[in-house]
């Protein structure tokens, strides 16, 4: 097929729109017909690669890499540029790629060891783009594998076909009145299903445009949303970043107030924070709630009441259930108001199809078709999900009560002594466990007494779920995401220094 008249059905503006601008990075930016011709021409270069790792730096080549593989039909394996040694010594040997895609002028680690390169195209001829892809790959083949952002264990391969994408992609535009009109502005890495699947493959989707930071700051979101973006992507490290700067920087809140759409996700973003920006731009950030298995499953819709403290409701084309320890499915409170806690538990053809080489993985996880997220949550009486936290690190059970850490986080974070907090359990020989608060002090020079803190929650929580003890830490343990890596929060033992 010779001049880019075929091209793949994930992304029909590749052909219909040739002038539109689809990708800008800073200053660089791509029209759809420059990137058709970029991602053909990087196509061609693929060989008969039966796998392809994405060197997945935030700039404009990731995208035209992850396109290009998925015209040809190649699945890429995004890997983040500043991973270890370890880290990316695993996602090789896990899943095996025949050669690593990265920008041209790129320094590859020796942990890449012999296996080949190809550069990406960036400014390609137009009438050279060719690529040599038969018909539209099956839509049940794999499109991608995202590894897993390795919060509750080793990061795990995840594999999702075409159709699960596309699926989700357009299950989310329903969600968020996402059109071609759309300028998505965001900062995020490209490893992950956020940054990558929805903050690039989603507007190419749409035949709208990216504007990506390269790197996040609020003066680069102020300046991006006040040249035109509209929906903003991000992290809830990224909104309290931007809600510390809502005084500081003069352009921020007419740009956010200006905005279409603000959405965070990957983690859950505290309450003050939702306050504070709603309180000085008049927009509410709406949260989705998504994983790399699933892709996104429930989200606060464009439009509706704003729903703080919940990801809303189901998108159209996930099935939701909640389930509880027994197995039987649990409704909301109904009439009687009390919360029923139970595992959120999804399907859909938003599904991933298998994780690499762990069968037995993969197995464990589906509950008779019905994938097992590990979240716990609450539904109240219109379907919002409410996220208590993970089964496991986040759900602390003392004295026969089940306590979600989000609420005390939330609680605690209403302390103007506390900067940051992250709630966990610990082994209690009365109670089974008893809550534990890690903070970051607002002024480290004055960090908060544990009695003044253990008040503030009784003050406002039943007695049972006030911290038993309190530790303060110069940082919370973060990964890239700004995910708080709950296991690294344990105290050093004797003789060793914090
Ligand atoms: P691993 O599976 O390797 O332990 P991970 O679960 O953090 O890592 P991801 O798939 O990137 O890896 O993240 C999915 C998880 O992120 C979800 O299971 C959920 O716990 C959390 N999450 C996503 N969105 C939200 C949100 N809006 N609020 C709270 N938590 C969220
Ligand atoms: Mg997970």
């Amino acid at each position: 097929h010779e001049g880019g008249s075929r091209v793949s059905s994930l992304f029909p503006a590749l052909n219909s729109v040739p002038d539109r601008t689809a990708l800008r990075f800073g200053d660089r930016t791509l029209s759809y017909s420059q990137l058709a011709a970029a991602a053909g021409e990087t196509a061609v270069r693929l060989g008969d690669a039966n796998r392809v790792l994405v060197w997945a730096a935030p700039t404009l080549e990731t995208g035209v890499a992850v396109v290009a593989a998925l015209l040809a039909g190649v699945p890429a394996v995004p890997v983040n540029p500043r991973s270890g040694e370890r880290e990316l010594a695993h996602i090789v040997a896990d899943s095996s790629p025949s050669l690593v895609l990265a920008a041209a002028d790129t320094a590859l680690p020796e942990t890449l060891g012999g296996l080949p390169r190809a550069d990406v195209a960036t400014h390609v001829d137009g009438t050279s783009a060719r690529w040599a892809s038969a018909p539209d790959p099956d839509p049940g083949s794999a499109g991608l594998i995202v590894y897993t952002s390795g919060t509750t264990g080793p990061p795990k391969g995840v594999v999702l076909s075409r159709r699960a994408v596309a699926s989700n992609l357009d299950a989310l535009a329903d969600a968020w009145e996402w059109t071609e009109d759309d300028v998505l502005v965001h900062g995020l890495p490209l490893f992950h299903v956020h940054g990558l699947i929805l903050g690039v493959l989603g507007p190419l989707r749409r035949g709208g445009r990216l504007h990506h930071l390269g790197r996040f700051s609020p003066e680069g979101v102020a300046a991006a949303l006040s040249a035109g973006g509209t929906m903003l992507f991000g992290v809830p490290t990224m909104y309290h970043r931007l809600a510390e700067a809502l005084q500081s920087e003069p352009g921020l809140v007419p740009a956010l107030s200006g905005a279409r759409l603000l959405v965070s996700g990957s983690a859950p973003l505290p309450l003050s924070d939702h306050e504070r920006i709603a309180a000085a731009t008049g927009r509410h950030v709406i949260e989705r709630y998504g994983m790399s298995e699933t892709l996104i499953n429930t989200s606060v819709r464009a439009g509706g009441e704003p729903r703080p403290g919940t990801v809303g409701v189901p998108l159209s084309d996930v099935d939701l259930r909640l389930v509880d320890e027994s197995g039987q499915r649990v409704g909301s409170g109904g009439e009687t108001g009390a919360e029923v806690v139970g595992e959120v538990q999804v399907r859909g053809p938003n599904l991933f199809t298998e994780y690499l080489n762990r069968p037995d993985a993969t197995a464990d996880a589906f509950d008779g078709g019905w994938f097992r997220t590990g979240d716990m949550a609450t539904l109240d009486d219109e379907g919002n999900v409410r996220l208590v936290g993970r089964k496991g690190t986040d759900l602390i059970k003392s004295g026969g009560y089940k306590i979600g850490a989000g609420e005390i986080e939330n609680v605690l974070l209403e302390h103007p002594k506390v900067a940051e907090v992250a709630v966990t359990g610990a082994p209690d020989p009365d109670l089974g466990e008893h809550v534990v608060a890690w903070i970051v002090a607002t002024d480290p020079a004055q960090p908060p007494s544990s009695e003044e803190l253990t008040e503030f929650v009784s003050a406002q929580l039943a007695p049972y779920k006030r911290p038993r003890t309190v530790h303060c830490l110069k940082a919370l343990p973060r990964n890239d995401m700004g995910k708080v890596l709950k296991r690294d929060l344990v105290l050093p033992g004797p003789g060793e220094t914090g």
